[in-house]
């Protein structure tokens, strides 16, 4: 998806900042003298307290989520230098402020659930990365001892470690459809082979930096997707949207995982599990227990002390 007429009315107007488009998790805003992300030079993206799965939004959200799923981007973001991003804001990030001038202020009550980046051109690709066999991957390795395209050997369980890690696509749905696994020939197909090929190596080598990281804190990083897209002035590849967050990974606790048990996760598995075992996946999903509300919080307060927490 990308900017879309249809927008749902419920993000809050901020001062200074036009409304422009709301996916599943984020509200987007750009500055009030633009009139879409077309021509505008900065993007403000706040983080709600919304949770999906299984790409439906559930009710209710998940108290103060938009917030740490902010805070754990911003922190993978400061992390990974030497691959360009879309923040616009901090010092740890040398770019330049966008053409046209600064960008609006931020209203304070939206400071900590929001980031402001550069306008790219995504690619309509979700480039997922997986060390370890879970989730979809798990399911179609199955029924074909593959994911996407890519061979696996036989005998694997779910949530075993993959023999490297792998990268395995997706094309990015509209709003209200389904993500659906690719191979990398399609994503030549939908960008071309040099800017396909960029994005698997790139993809590739920020899982690398990135696991080893989350490693070092006693956290495996089972998989996790990143979308990209293009300067509009220089074409460049940049790392975009949320990066490393629970919503877009699997986070397992590695002492957990060693001693065999492999329920152990930082992320809404809580949320998938619960849902699984309690709808049929037919209709809307019923509303999460308050009990299910305040794991999955807590679950991802601890991820982020884990993370960004002195190593031990
Ligand atoms: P969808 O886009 O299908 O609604 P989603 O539900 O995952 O997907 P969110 O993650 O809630 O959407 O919203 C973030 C949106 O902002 C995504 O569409 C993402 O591609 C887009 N986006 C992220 N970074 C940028 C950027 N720098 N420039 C333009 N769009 C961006
Ligand atoms: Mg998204």
């Amino acid at each position: 998806a990308g900017a879309d007429p249809g927008i749902p009315s419920s993000a809050e107007q901020i001062d200074g900042w036009r409304h422009v488009y709301s996916g599943k998790v984020r509200d987007l805003y750009v500055p009030a003298a633009s009139t879409s992300l077309a021509d505008a030079t900065a993007v403000l993206v706040v983080a709600s307290d919304r949770v999906s799965a299984f790409d439906f939004v559930l009710e209710p959200g998940i108290p103060q989520k938009g917030e740490l799923l902010t805070t754990l981007s911003r922190w993978w973001f400061g992390q990974l230098d030497g691959f360009a991003n879309h923040v616009l804001e901090g010092s740890s990030v040398a770019q330049s402020t966008p053409a046209g001038g600064a960008a609006p202020a931020v209203p304070a009550r939206f400071a900590a659930r929001s980031m402001v980046v550069k306008p790219l051109d995504m690619f309509p690709i979700e480039c997922v990365v997986r060390g370890y066999l879970a989730g979809s991957g798990w399911a179609e390795y199955q029924k074909t001892q593959s994911v996407c395209g890519v061979a696996l050997p036989a005998g694997l369980r779910d949530g075993d470690r993959l023999p490297s890690p792998i990268y395995t696509p997706a094309f990015k749905a509209e709003l209200g459809d389904h993500d659906e696994n690719i191979t990398f020939e399609r994503t030549v197909e939908l960008v071309g082979g040099d800017v396909a090929a960029e994005l698997r190596r790139l993809s590739l080598e920020v899982y690398a930096r990135a696991s080893g990281i989350a490693e070092a804190r006693g956290i495996i990083l089972a998989d996790t997707k990143f979308e990209f897209g293009a300067d509009r002035d220089t074409g460049e590849i940049t790392l975009a949207d949320e990066v490393l967050t629970s919503d877009s990974s699997r986070f397992w606790d590695a002492a957990a995982y060693g001693s065999g048990e492999r329920t152990a996760s930082f992320d809404k598995q809580i949320v998938r599990n619960w849902l699984a075992a309690n709808w049929d996946k037919t209709g809307t999903p019923p509303a999460l227990p308050a009990a299910i509300v305040e794991q999955t919080a807590a679950r991802y307060r601890e991820l982020i002390a884990r993370l960004t927490g002195p190593v031990a």
